[in-house]
């Protein structure tokens, strides 16, 4: 039995919370990345801004600008 009471309903909370694992925010451009099966140290270019970035955090899900 596995009752979520929480408020997951509420839209707007894209920092702070909780991300699904593979999904997350580009730190130049808020731009919204997926991620399939990311790893520490995975670097790839976002499609918005084109900015190179790096995962510096698994969980929750972070990138960093690459340097
Ligand atoms: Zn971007």
């Amino acid at each position: 039995m596995s009752s979520k009471k929480g408020k997951e309903s509420e839209k707007g909370m894209i920092r702070g919370g909780q991300v699904k694992k593979g999904e997350t925010y580009c730190p130049e451009c808020d731009g919204r990345i997926i991620i399939k099966a990311p790893r520490l140290g995975q670097k790839l270019t976002c499609n918005d801004c084109r900015t190179r970035l790096q995962v510096i955090n698994l969980n929750p899900l972070e990138l960093d600008w690459v340097a």
